[in-house]
């Protein structure tokens, strides 16, 4: 059938006066076989997502995925703001885009002062976890996020607010 295919039923120059399979083609009988196949385009979709640039005593809150996750397992990433129960203030530190398969992300970084309350409530999440930003480069973080962190702390990692976290 491969053969078929290469040699015989090419796209756009289909031989069907020499195809062995022309008595049961049905893009024969109907006389488009020129045309086919027809590629559909996918739907292009668009999403947001919302995370968290958050500093304390020189670590930054990162979330690892679980080892048993489909994707992404073990892996670091900047924290997705709704998972950490908290508001964005003010306008992103960074607004970064990519694409991934069909949807293309804007991925909007805001800088966060974090309260007591709130760190004491990220403790008792076990996929959270401070890292030091000297450690980073050992944090197993995926590419765009490792960039992101550095392109935020090189600019001094400052907060909605404009003040050093
Ligand atoms: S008859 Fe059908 S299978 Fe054969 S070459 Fe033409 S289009 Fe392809």
């Amino acid at each position: 059938m491969m053969e078929l295919g290469a040699t015989v039923c090419r796209k756009g120059v289909p031989d069907c006066a020499k195809c062995p399979l022309a008595e049961w083609c049905d893009a024969q009988k109907a006389g488009d076989a020129q045309a086919l196949p027809r590629f559909v385009s996918k739907e292009r979709k668009e999403a947001v997502v919302e995370r968290a640039l958050i500093t304390r005593e020189g670590k930054i809150l990162l979330r690892r995925n679980p080892h048993t996750a489909k994707r992404l397992a073990g892996m670091a990433e900047i924290p997705v703001l709704s998972s950490l129960g908290v508001e964005p203030a003010g306008e992103p530190a960074l607004v970064r885009r990519r694409t991934i398969g069909t949807v293309t992300y804007e991925e909007k970084l805001h800088a966060l002062e974090p309260k007591v309350v709130e760190i004491r409530r990220w403790a008792k999440d076990g996929e959270l976890e401070w890292v030091a930003a000297e450690a980073l480069d050992g944090a197993a973080l995926s590419g765009p996020h490792r960039r992101w962190l550095g392109e935020w702390l090189s600019r001094g990692g400052r907060t909605a607010r404009g003040k050093r976290p």
